[in-house]
């Protein structure tokens, strides 16, 4: 068998390469070799409370129908393990002896749950969780289970610990470390979501390790290190995960927790790449090599990766990683690089009496690289912003730190600091006397609020006529206290996505004499409505969701719900074509200023 693309794991980094290859080369004869007997899945949906407590039909997993791989001319090696690799002859050698070869190669690996060194972690009840596989264990343990013991603090034992109570599970979480995910998070990060486990009936043991394993065949409980026994039935370990590259030892690949990659997914081996959470590459935002671990970075590696191996272009990758979850109470978020080394300065944002907190790491060239958000998820994208386009932070830590200071603010500052002469068209309009001053609302419902630090960049280059002709009443933004009164104009952002944007919507366009639709999102309804053209099995998966935030079935654009009286098209906008509709919408309003 020869491939002209070859492709080892079928998770999302592989299957997205698979994806982006037939989109650039329709004929390239392609196979992804999967050690895993299954399809494409959602790993995300496995630990979501909606597929582990059965509240939407299994199938929802499914990210890939099994006609999409004949329907693309991708042949689907299932349940068959990669053993070795010879790059001078192009040839992936499999378990059962076959030998597959390839002109481009991606190895996009993944990880596996670190096994758990101890005696006895093999006997039944002993669960990890990372495959479909691993997760119909833990399924069929749940019906009979009473109690449950979590080793490790990390992202798997807090989704884990919030599944099982829910599902009316005992609980213990036995922890080596002093407080929660010690040392990524700081203590009163890692308390709080101690107090959000304990509040559910989570038992917390700290600075503690198993001693020995009960049970027969069947786990039946643990000792500790200090003498203490906790029947249990079942245990699940979420110590880790790691990269299992040893099978590629004698091709002389390098590797270290990863496999080594430039910022292209290029390996140090001809025509071999890496993407996903296998990858160890030299990331141009942090300047440094990192692997992550987190689904949109292993999806958008996938692509950049297939562009390459396509080769009509040589293309950098060049992301900011961030990674959500949410359960108990909390949402929580680490965006860019959190790794705690002494050279970084951390400012602290709100507090855990307020209940929302975040850390945002600044590196020794004053610019931010990282962050930890605990109920502040509000902050993720713009704090994302900051970080891909390298601002200098330095003398703006005082800012950073103080809530009521607006990052989007502080980010469009620093991107188009203010400008005092002016010199765009709404400076040419003359302001002769005093008049009334149009009243401007500026709102944003389902979107990434791009024109919204557009707007502030504009506002900020030709502020010193805009303060003379506009009150802006409206602008969450720019203010605080904002005012619902009556608008000249109203400016709307972002798709409607649910029953109160539909509502809120309607009350703006009563109150408005103009409204204007603002960047792609409010004039077609995407990409913020992206859902709308899923397949059955995509709305499937993301169903729980609909129900958990009662969102509309479908997501409109803003003509949909009012009458708009002007677009302003682009994702996001084009600044100029912003300015020549105020200057439209200020001639039709105050026709005396020409
Ligand atoms: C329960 C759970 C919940 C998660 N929730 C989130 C979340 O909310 N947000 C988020 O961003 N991330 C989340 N993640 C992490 C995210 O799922 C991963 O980062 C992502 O799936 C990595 O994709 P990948 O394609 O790089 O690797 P993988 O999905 O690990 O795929 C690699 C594939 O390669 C196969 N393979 C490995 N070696 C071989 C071999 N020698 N031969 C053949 N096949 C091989 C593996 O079995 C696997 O099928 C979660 C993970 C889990 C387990
Ligand atoms: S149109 Fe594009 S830039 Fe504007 S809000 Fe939507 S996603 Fe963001």
């Amino acid at each position: 068998m020869n491939y002209k693309y070859l492709i080892v794991g079928g998770g999302v980094a592989g299957t997205t390469a698979a994806e982006t290859i037939r989109k650039n080369d329709p004929e390239g004869s392609l196979a992804i070799i999967s050690d895993e007997p299954y399809r494409f899945y959602s790993r995300i949906m496995l630990s979501k409370p909606s597929f582990f407590l059965g509240k939407v039909p299994f199938d929802s997993v499914w990210l890939k129908k099994k006609e999409w791989y004949s329907d693309n001319k991708v042949e689907l090696l299932k349940g068959k393990v990669a053993t070795s690799l010879d790059s001078s002859k192009k040839v992936i050698k499999l378990d059962d002896g076959t030998e597959v070869g390839y002109e481009k190669l991606l190895l996009s690996i993944g990880a596996h749950a670190r096994r758990w060194p101890i005696e006895g972690a093999d006997k039944k009840g002993v669960h990890y969780y990372r495959t479909l596989e691993e997760t119909k264990g833990i399924l069929d343990q749940l019906k009979d289970a009473k109690s449950a013991v979590l080793i490790g603090s990390g992202f798997v034992s807090f989704e884990t610990a919030d599944l099982l109570r829910m599902a009316g599970k005992e609980v213990t979480l036995v922890m080596m470390e002093n407080y929660y995910w010690e040392p990524f998070l700081d203590e009163n990060s890692g308390k709080m979501i101690e107090a959000s486990l304990e509040k559910a009936g989570v038992k917390i043991i700290h600075k503690m390790e198993v001693q020995k394993i009960l049970g027969d065949e069947h786990v039946a409980g643990v000792i500790l290190k200090d003498g203490t026994q906790i029947d249990c039935d079942m245990i699940v370990a979420g110590i880790g995960v790691v990269c299992d590259h040893k099978w590629l030892e004698s091709s002389g690949l390098k590797r270290n927790r990863g496999i080594l990659a430039n910022e292209y997914l290029e390996t140090s081996l001809p025509d071999v790449y890496t993407a996903g959470d296998s990858s160890e590459f030299n990331d141009l935002i942090l300047g440094e090599v990192v692997q992550l671990g987190n689904w949109v970075n292993a999806q958008e590696q996938g692509k950049t990766a297939a562009i390459n191996m396509v080769g009509r272009e040589r293309k950098p990758f060049k992301s900011v990683s961030f990674y959500t979850t949410q359960g108990l109470g909390l949402g929580i978020a680490m965006v860019g690089d959190v790794r705690p080394l002494p050279d970084r300065k951390v400012i602290v944002r709100g507090s855990p009496e307020e209940g929302a907190y975040g850390r945002i790491f600044i590196d020794t060239s004053g610019e931010i690289i990282g962050a930890t958000l605990i109920n502040r998820g509000g902050e993720l994208m713009t704090l994302t912003k900051l970080i891909e386009q390298n601002i200098k932070m330095t003398g703006k830590e005082a800012e950073l730190g103080d809530t009521d200071k607006d990052l989007k603010m502080l980010l469009a500052t620093a991107l188009a600091p203010v400008s005092v002469s002016g010199n765009g068209e709404a400076s040419a309009v003359p302001v002769e006397k005093p008049f009334e001053k149009i009243k401007v609302g500026w709102f944003s419902f389902s979107c990434c609020e791009d024109n919204t630090v557009i707007f502030t960049e504009v506002m900020n280059d030709h502020w010193q006529e805009w303060k003379k002709i506009f009150d802006f009443r409206h602008a969450r933004v720019l203010k605080k206290h904002n005012i619902m009164d009556e608008f000249d104009v109203a400016f709307i952002e972002g798709a409607i996505a649910s029953p109160e944007h539909e509502a809120k919507l309607k009350d703006i366009r009563s109150r408005s004499k103009i409204l204007v639709a603002v960047g792609a999102c409010a004039v077609i309804g995407l990409p913020a409505g992206q859902r709308n053209t899923f397949t059955d099995d995509q709305k499937n998966a993301i169903q729980f969701l609909i129900d958990k935030f009662g969102a509309l079935p479908k997501v409109l654009k803003v003509a949909d719900v009012v009458k708009v009286d002007a677009d302003i098209p682009g994702c996001p906008m084009d600044p100029k074509v912003f300015l020549e509709k105020t200057n439209a919408v200020v001639k039709m309003l105050r026709p005396e200023l020409q």
